[in-house]
């Protein structure tokens, strides 16, 4: 049985107070789940969110880590500060730090091979942009991210990867791709990572979806057997829509 995760990304929103005011009402309306549920608030207010959800499970993870343990890296921020303040997961590969912060997939390999040896987990994203997908290259460039960041990896790093479908196309757009068009990637994504890796490792692993997932259309794509949650952008920052994607896995 593959974790069910809901995962919300705020990226550059909610102040100290906006956050404190969105954990307070998503605790106030958590649903009993067996969904594994977790939200990325910006980096300073990571404290206060670990702090406000003690006892409750709901997860914390950043949004982005430097691959470096320290050093001459200015805004930057290491595994180790993110582990002293209780944050285990980290979001990395965002379409968004690929295009505006230039993050290439050997950066992002850097990055994923620290934070799994220090233990952390990774909500690894990748996905096609609107041109590849109109050339029919989307699993061509699917691959090539999985393999070029992911699949030096060793077997046993496997149990802290999480994988995160994001069509760049689909992101904070309005444009969903279809429970169809989302089933036959992840199952692309299962076979490259069994070829890859194993077949346990393959069966075992969640991927998630990501791309204007909304109250509306969550149930349907999750109801695909290849899709094991969702990665939520817009819809987090509202308590009750993301409460009802979160449902939405029943
Ligand atoms: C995201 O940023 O990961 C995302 C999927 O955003 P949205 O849900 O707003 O498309």
């Amino acid at each position: 049985m593959r974790t069910k995760i809901v995962a919300g990304n705020w990226k550059m929103n909610q102040d100290l107070e906006g956050t404190r005011s969105l954990l307070r009402d998503l605790v106030a309306n958590l649903p009993r789940t067996s969904v594994s549920v977790m939200v990325a608030p910006p980096f300073v207010n990571l404290p206060e969110a670990v702090a406000l959800l003690q006892g409750v499970s709901v997860e914390v993870a950043a949004q982005n880590m430097h691959f470096a343990d320290s050093g001459a890296y200015t805004g930057e921020i290491s595994a180790e500060m993110l582990l002293s303040v209780g944050v285990k997961t980290v979001i990395l590969g965002h379409s968004e730090r690929r295009a505006y912060f230039r993050e290439d997939d050997e950066l992002l390999s850097k990055k994923v091979g620290k934070a799994v040896e220090k233990g952390m987990n990774v909500i690894f994203c990748f996905g096609e942009e609107l041109a590849d997908r109109y050339d029919g290259k989307h699993f061509e460039v699917v691959e090539r991210q999985l393999k070029n960041a992911l699949f030096d990896l060793p077997e046993t790093a496997w149990k802290q990867i999480i994988l995160a479908y994001e069509p760049v196309w689909a992101i904070g757009t309005g444009e969903t791709a279809s429970p169809e068009q989302a089933q036959e990637m992840h199952a692309f994504i299962r076979k490259q990572v069994a070829g890859a890796c194993s077949e346990s490792v393959a069966e075992g692993i969640s991927i998630l979806y990501g791309g204007s997932v909304k109250p509306g259309n969550a149930a349907e794509i999750f109801s695909k057997p290849d899709v094991d949650g969702g990665l939520i952008g817009g819809a987090s920052l509202v308590a009750d829509d993301f409460i009802a994607i979160i449902k939405a896995f029943g």
